[in-house]
This record gives structure tokens, sequence and C-alpha cells, in this order.
């Protein structure tokens, strides 16, 4: 059902609208109502290139015939199924090709419905996991300033976004915070990973020292943080996160919600990055966001020490009504289907020097004091105005949507992570679009 372009603002105020200033944008309304390949169709019927893939999420770009026609077919066949107790052949199959992409060593899937859903599951399991080897006291966590693991409490506790935080009283105790690792002093307009800053793994030794090692459940990283403005780890640091934690017992979960499904060239960022860690939170590019769904992927490690723990333990006091649900499930499998067939992760590894360049053309463009890209992500950083830290970007934002392409802010930094199926003329178009925005900005 098609809007019109400025449906009457009373029509808009039911749908309390998530990290969106409501009051502003229901006076001048944002619409899609269609969305085709690598093009959002607006209300207005203008065409937007998706320079997002929705929200780093449409890996395979738009309307891909074999996800919805699956949907449908499964839909029709069994809509729904419980996940306790029982079982269908699809949560089984997507769990079998999940593990064929995943990196050597990762052996289980648990199914959930988010990334915040799978982040809450992944601490819970690695606390879970060291009671079941008799080390109950190891329940801290640990995650970064910077980080962004959802929003449920366990993901905002471990999460360092103030703003996600502030506004919710009591987090969750003992949690610690690793640094950040950008460093714009020594790392402004690196391609790819940064020079400096692996050591700045090492403050995990400061925490073990601090608290004991047998204190410490899991450390959580996203490989490449990509909500906070896009970080991209420096040469060695994942590494030496993977060394420390290891040499403690400590787990290690790679967020992938973003990194996963092809983003940075391979499966996964740990493949990527050849750094193995002990469990993978992800969501987004596993149904291509045509359907909520999410994974968190774990070594055979993780899982057997439930399977041969205690008794109380083999039964995982854990799980969703839709874990595994057949449509998301049908909606998986012919998203893996889609990648494999149209060499979609090979397509982002062979893009991504284009890609890099493309970005880093826009060095020298007004107001932008660091450039980044990883894979098919890329970042623009804007000097901000004082006093009004967002606004330059979100500037730019609303010019960008107007010329007919998507960015997304963050702060004073602009993000980009197109669909993997953009060509080499869309790549030039979406950053030519941008550096004529840049010009125009105040
Ligand atoms: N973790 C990371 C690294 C993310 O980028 C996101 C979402 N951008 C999440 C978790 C949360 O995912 P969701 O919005 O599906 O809950």
């Amino acid at each position: 059902m098609a809007l019109d372009r400025k449906p009457a603002p009373n029509d808009l105020n039911a749908f309390w609208m998530p990290f969106t200033a409501n009051r502003q944008f229901k006076k001048n309304p944002r619409m899609f109502v269609g969305a085709k390949d690598m093009h959002y169709t607006t209300s207005d019927g203008r065409q937007v290139l998706d320079g997002t893939a929705g929200l780093w999420c449409c890996n395979a770009g738009h309307g891909q015939p074999k996800i919805t026609e699956a949907i449908a077919r499964q839909a029709g066949e069994l809509d729904y199924a419980p996940a306790f107790q029982m079982g269908h052949p699809a949560a089984f199959e997507l769990a079998n090709r999940i593990i064929e992409i995943a990196p050597k060593g990762m052996e289980h899937v648990f199914y959930t419905n988010s990334g915040s859903e799978s982040v809450e599951t992944a601490l819970k399991l690695a606390i879970a996991y060291h009671r079941a080897r008799g080390e109950g006291a190891r329940t801290r966590l640990i995650g970064r300033e910077r980080g962004y693991h959802g929003v449920n409490f366990g993901g905002i506790s471990v999460g360092g976004i103030v703003n996600n935080r502030k506004m919710f009283g009591t987090l969750l105790g003992g949690v610690d915070h690793m640094p950040h690792t950008h460093l714009p002093a020594l790392n402004a307009f690196s391609k790819g990973q940064p020079e400096h800053g692996a050591n700045l793994a090492d403050d995990l030794e400061r925490i073990v020292a601090l608290h004991g090692a047998e204190t410490i459940a899991a450390v959580i990283v996203e490989p490449v943080a990509g909500s906070t403005g896009v970080l991209i780890p420096p040469k060695g640091y994942l590494e030496k996160l993977r060394a420390i934690t290891a040499k403690h017992g400590i787990l290690l979960i790679f967020d992938e919600v973003i990194t996963g499904f092809g983003r940075l060239g391979s499966a996964f960022a740990s493949q990527h990055y050849g750094v193995l860690p002990d469990m993978m939170t992800t969501a987004k590019g596993l149904t291509n966001g045509v359907i909520p769904m999410g994974a968190v992927i774990t070594t055979g490690a993780v899982h057997d020490a439930f399977m041969g723990g205690p008794e109380h333990m083999i039964e995982l006091f854990h799980g969703y009504t839709y874990s595994g649900n057949p449509v998301a499930s049908a909606a998986g499998i012919a998203t893996l289907e889609v990648y494999k067939e149209q060499g979609l992760f090979e397509r982002a590894a062979e893009l991504a020097p284009y890609w890099a360049d493309a970005v880093h053309s826009l060095k020298g463009a007004r107001h932008v004091i660091d450039v980044r890209n990883e894979g098919l992500i890329g970042a623009v950083e804007l000097e901000g105005i004082p006093g009004e830290p967002t606004k330059r970007a979100f500037s730019a934002f609303l010019a960008a949507y107007e010329k007919g392409i998507l960015i997304r802010t963050t702060g004073d930094i602009i993000a980009m992570s197109p669909p993997l199926i953009i060509s080499k003329g869309q790549i030039d178009q979406l950053i030519g679009t941008l550096g004529e925005v840049l010009k125009g900005l105040e």
C-alpha cells in the first residue's frame, strides 16, 4: 500500500520509533514503500541508492526472488513449530549450512531473533560454560569503550555507548571495559587495518591482574566496531586478545552481527583476520535482513562442556518462542544459497580495493578529518561543530537522502556498508554524491 508523501501527523503518532527523534521525524517523515536490488523507492516515487544495506543487513540487496519464494513456501507448508522439545527440518538444515561456512572449529548454532538476543545468549552461555566445568566463580564480563552489542541489559552493560546506557539505571554488575582502538593522532586515513594500537589489547592483562583470571568469564568485542563509527582493529590486536584470553582460560566472543555473512569478503571476520574466537554472535545478514533471526555459533568445546557437564546442565534453560522459527530458517537457507550462487562473499573481497580507493578519494573534502575502510565498510569522519556533536553529519544524511543516496551517521561519522551486489558504477555514484553533499555542508 503506497503512502502519500506526507501522511497527516496524527497517522504517525502510534508507532514509537526506535533510535529516532520522534517529534522531528514526524514533522517531516521519510518513507520507503518499496525496494529492489540496490534501491529503495520512496513514497514520493524517488529511487534512493542503498549505501547501508538497510541497517548493515541486506547483504544480497533487496527483493531476491529466491528468498521471498522460500519464505512464502515455508509459511504455506509449516508456518510455526515450537523449538522446545520439538524439531523441524529447516532449523537443522540451516544450522548445518551455517557450520559449513563458519571457521573450522565452530560446530554448533543456537538460534535467537536479533543481534541483541545473540549477545545476551552468548554472555549467558559464557557464564554457564564455566559453571559446567566447575569454575562457577568466573562471572565477570569484559567489553570495550565504544563497543555496541545491542540494547538489552547485558549488551548495554558490556557495551560502551554512553547514550545507550545512561537512561537505564543499574546495569549488570561485574563488568569491565577495555579501551577502544580508535587512535586518530596515529592512524588517521589508514587504508584497511591501522598500524598502531595492537598494544591496547594488553589492557586485558591489567583487568586480569586486578580481579584474577579465575573471576573472568568472557571478553566480547566487535572485530570491526560498526555502529560507533567503523573502528577497524589495528594490525595484531585481535591476535593479541586471543592469546591473552587463551592464556587465562577466558572465553573470547566476537560480535559478528555486522561483520558476519560476507561484509569483509569472507563469511566471517574471524576468517578474514585468521583469529578463532570461542563464540560468534550473528544476526542481520543471516536472513538478508528479511526476517528477524540471529544465531550464536560456538566451538565444539563450548557445547561439549555442557553436554559433558553435570546432568542438570545438559538441558539449557534458555531459548525463545521463535528460536529456529521455520519461516526464518527457510529465509536463512535461501539467503545462504543466494550468497553462494551469486558468489557474493568473493565479490565483496574483489570490490574491496576499489571501494577503499573510492572512500579515500574523500580525503581532503570539506570538513573531513578521517576516512576508514575495511571490506565493504567505509567511514568518513567530519569535524564536529563545537557544542553540537551530531549536527554536521546528520545534515549530511538529510542532504544525501534528498540527492538519492542512503548513508548512516553516528555522532559526526558517516558510515557506509552497501549490499555486496553493488557495482563499481554505483560505488562511484554513492561516493560522488557524498562528495557533493560535503561541499554543500556548513
Ligand atoms: N551487535 C552488533 C555488533 C551490532 O552492530 C548490532 C546492531 N547494529 C547488534 C549487536 C544488535 O542487533 P539487533 O539490532 O538485531 O538487536
